[in-house]
């Protein structure tokens, strides 16, 4: 991504379909790795049981997303499950320019919005190990009403479909090997080049490496 080469932070986005344990391993994560800003999305589905405005989401009339959505607000948007989700420019751009390590929990048509700006930002795609196993977890989690499960279900194939488009896949079968293996492209990403030029500029210089030689 572009504001990768000026800045330390990376910018990872996650997608999956509903019911993959997307947000399990993405808060797991956030416990081991606090430095990480999770961006709180603008949606207009109601809140789930135990959902607190501001938290989990901004939730919001569709009236007030289209009017932000009218104003330039949102990096990205997108109409997923028939409501609208979006995540804030604002912030992110705040946050990226001071160096933070930002999370996006996105569907794939927004990570598609997200990569034309950030080139550099990295995909994660989540997958069940079974749609059996999709369907069962969603069930389990208890929180959506049956006919919204089954949207849901019936969605996960043609989100999956857009796996491709990502840099990474993890298959989220056992918990602990997947919250390892996101921990693992966290720390990669971390590594890059361009990141560490900028974190240690100057160890860098002091060694005589130039990030651009030409
Ligand atoms: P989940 O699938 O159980 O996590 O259910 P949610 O209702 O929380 O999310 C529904 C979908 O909207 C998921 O694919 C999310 O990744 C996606 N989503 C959440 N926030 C955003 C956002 O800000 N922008 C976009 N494009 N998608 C989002
Ligand atoms: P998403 O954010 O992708 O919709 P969630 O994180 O809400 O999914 O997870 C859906 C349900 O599956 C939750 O009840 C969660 O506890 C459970 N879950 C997550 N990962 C696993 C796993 N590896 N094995 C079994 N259940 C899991
Ligand atoms: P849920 O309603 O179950 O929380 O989320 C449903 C889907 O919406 C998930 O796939 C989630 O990733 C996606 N989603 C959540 N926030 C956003 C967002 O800000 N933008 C986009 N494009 N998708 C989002």
């Amino acid at each position: 991504m572009q504001a990768n080469t000026s800045t330390a932070g990376s910018l990872f986005v996650v997608a999956a379909p509903s019911g993959a344990g997307k947000s399990t391993l993405v808060n797991a994560l956030l416990a081991q790795e606090p430095a990480i800003k999770l961006s709180i999305s603008y949606t207009t589905r109601q809140p789930r049981p135990g959902e607190q405005d501001g938290r989990e989401y901004h939730f919001t009339t569709p009236e007030d997303f289209l009017a932000r959505k009218a104003q330039g607000e949102f990096l990205e948007s997108a109409e997923v499950h028939g409501n609208y989700y979006g995540t804030s420019r604002i912030i992110i751009e705040a946050q990226m320019r001071s160096g933070t390590d930002v999370l996006l929990e996105i569907d794939w048509q927004g990570a598609q919005q997200v990569r034309k700006q950030f080139p550099g930002a990295v995909g994660i795609f989540i997958l069940p190990p079974s749609i059996p196993a999709l369907e069962e977890r969603l069930k389990k989690r208890g929180q959506d009403e049956p006919h919204v499960i089954t949207k849901r279900i019936l969605a996960a194939g043609g989100e999956m479909a857009h796996s491709p488009e990502f840099e990474y896949v993890i298959i989220n079968q056992d918990f602990a090997t997947a919250l390892s293996e996101l921990n693992a492209i966290v720390k990669a990403t971390r590594c890059r080049f361009a990141q560490q030029a900028t974190r240690h500029y100057e160890l860098f210089a002091q060694l005589g490496i130039h990030a651009n030689p030409n």
